[in-house]
């Protein structure tokens, strides 16, 4: 695994070595000042000058080529740090035994002493604070500065409280550095734990079904938790168990299984995960115990549960584990629970989209059947109906037509029954044909004229035209047009008994409209567009009265669309229904109106 953690000595060798890196160039000022001392006070020929100066121009041009970084790494840092300033204390004590550079050189070893305590640790920096002081004393006596050796103890004195102070600002320093390991450390899991996050929620969102989604999301999991087998267990209410999704994955491989499940009621640590809404480690997987059943049967030895849940909403559990000891942590467990929330969200909504999908399927196939049904009902029912039409059609021609009233009567009312049963096999037979889009359309120039003459001859009521202009003509099926004038005459005529019916067509620029006026008790505002639905009728008794069955609305709705037309209902001025219909105006009208 890609780990990403700052450890405490990376972050400060990280320090220390910028410290050296800083610390050389000041070096470099620090002799250039000695060297300008020097030649002011004309001594730089003397060899208490030259050597020290060689030496330590010396160790500063190593110490630029040196890559500080990786040998403060080392254990042997400290030891490396001593030594530089060693010979740094060295050869500035050198020149200070010149007594014309003393005055210089000696506040450099104060200087040395406050670098030593930020870049040594707490034992090598007294080791040096000793080292200086016992460098600065050997100075001051060797020049004479000092006449007695009491006076060192000052020296010794002011070294310390320079070497305590800085070690104080150094271990502050280090505190920091360690906060500041931490914090990118924590940052650096974030990241990592994002990316992870990431790559999971991507694998989800490109899937379409479980079948397709659940091997690449535990095949993901399973590669950032270095785990060899994964699988997920999905919630089947109906039966209240837990059901393994195959297939499941092992070694870097989906593998199918067969049909595994878990009674979610059972102390098994899988149940227990899922009922609890915890992640579980199980860090020895106990092959006698029956809460381990499942994993020892799947060959594990340790394993990571985590359940699958939105919400309060319980989904399922992930299982990730490996067929040997220590291979997870507390760590991992977290991890695998944060990677299962968005699992838990995308599976079960997948899972809603499945049952849903599969609903829509059944339904589908319920609607196919009704129709099936309803079309072959109507077509076994048409044949016989025929036959009875046309032998009572023959019964009552004036040379066979009983004599007698009742007979004749009783003959009338079989006959108007019978034309009621053709109109609704009628209907009932363009409905299934609408609903399979079997409607044949055969699209023509129609003159509205000759349509609106066509419907005159067959209704039973006498309607009152008005085109404008006389030669109107649509685009449409001539067919289908009369049959929807046909409807709305004569249901003008059921339920506006008595009143006058009008017929008018006029042009718009792309399309004619024509409308069925009628001065009956029309359509309440709320019902005006439920009475194109099926088997709407307003006023139940009032159609039973007249003999409805709904369907003849949804009817002329459905064949005004297949001939890329329009229905609706609006209110006659001063009472009544006004059925207006639209339909594309014929090519060659279009072309003229252009
Ligand atoms: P039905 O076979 O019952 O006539 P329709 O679909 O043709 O079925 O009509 C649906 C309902 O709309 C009817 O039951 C009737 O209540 C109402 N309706 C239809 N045409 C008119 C009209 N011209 N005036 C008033 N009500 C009407």
């Amino acid at each position: 695994m890609d780990e990403v953690t700052i450890t405490t000595q990376q972050a400060m060798a990280r320090f220390r070595a910028s410290l050296l890196r800083r610390a050389s160039a000041v070096a470099w000022v620090v002799l250039i000042i000695i060297a300008a001392q020097a030649v002011r006070a004309e001594v730089f020929v003397e060899v208490g000058f030259w050597i020290p100066m060689t030496a330590l121009a010396a160790m500063l041009v190593v110490s630029a080529a040196t890559r500080w970084d990786k040998l403060m790494a080392t254990r042997f840092a400290s030891w490396i740090a001593v030594g530089w300033l060693t010979g740094l204390i060295i050869g500035i004590s050198a020149f200070a035994l010149v007594p014309a550079l003393t005055a210089t050189a000696t506040p450099i070893l104060y200087g040395i002493a406050a670098v030593s305590g930020l870049l040594l640790v707490w034992w090598a920096h007294a080791f040096m604070t000793v080292f200086i002081a016992a460098a600065i004393s050997f100075v001051a006596l060797r020049t004479g500065q000092l006449a007695e050796i009491q006076d060192v103890i000052g020296l010794a004195l002011t070294v310390t409280v320079v070497s305590a102070a800085t070690a104080l600002i150094g271990m502050e320093f280090e505190r920091e550095a360690l906060r500041s390991a931490d914090r990118e450390s924590q940052i650096d899991q974030q990241r990592l734990d994002f990316e992870r996050l990431y790559a999971v929620s991507a694998t989800l969102a490109r899937a379409e079904s479980l079948s397709e989604i659940v091997p690449h999301l535990v095949g993901t999991i399973c590669k950032y938790l270095d785990a060899q087998v994964g699988l997920v267990l999905l919630y089947n209410a109906e039966r209240h168990r837990l059901e393994v999704m195959s297939p499941i994955w092992v070694n870097g491989h989906p593998l199918d299984t067969d049909v595994i499940v878990l009674d979610v009621t059972t102390p098994g640590v899988v149940s227990q995960t899922y009922r609890s809404g915890k992640p579980f480690f199980v860090k020895e997987v106990d092959s006698d115990t029956d809460a381990h059943v499942l994993l020892s049967d799947l060959g594990l030895r340790q394993a990571l549960v985590a359940p699958l849940k939105v919400e309060n909403l319980r989904v399922g559990a992930i299982i990730v584990g490996d067929p040997y000891h220590g291979s997870f942590n507390e760590d991992q467990l977290e991890q695998l629970g944060s990677l299962a929330a968005p699992a838990g969200l995308v599976l079960s909504q997948i899972g809603r989209y499945e049952a849903q999908a599969e609903m829509t399927k059944r339904l589908e196939e319920v609607a196919k059947m009704k129709t099936d049904f309803v079309s072959t009902v109507s077509h076994e029912l048409r044949t016989p109906l025929t036959s009875i039409i046309g032998s009572l059609d023959t019964v009552n021609r004036p040379e066979l037509a009983p004599t007698q009233a009742t007979a004749q009567q009783l003959l009338g009312t079989a006959r108007r029954q019978a034309g009621r049963l053709q109109r609704l096999i009628d209907d009932l037979l363009v409905v299934s044909r609408i609903d399979r889009g079997a409607i044949p359309v055969h699209l023509e120039p129609v003159p509205l004229k000759s349509a609106f003459d066509e419907v005159k001859r067959v209704v039973s009521i006498e309607p009152s035209f008005t085109i404008e202009p006389d030669d109107l003509t649509v685009e449409a099926d001539r067919d289908h047009l009369t049959r929807i004038l046909i409807n709305l005459v004569e249901n003008a005529a059921k339920y506006a008994s008595g009143s006058s019916v009008e017929l008018y067509a006029w042009e718009r620029p792309t399309k004619a409209v024509i409308a069925v006026v009628d001065h009956g008790p029309g359509i309440p505002d709320n019902e005006k567009e439920r009475v194109f639905e099926r088997f709407t009728q307003i006023d139940q008794s009032d159609t039973r009265s007249k003999g409805g069955t709904g369907l003849g609305l949804s009817i002329v709705k459905s064949l005004a669309e297949v001939m890329h037309g329009a229905v609706r209902v609006e209110a006659t001025e001063g009472g009544g229904a006004t059925f207006v219909v639209e339909l594309p105006l014929a090519h060659t009208l279009q072309s003229r109106a252009g």
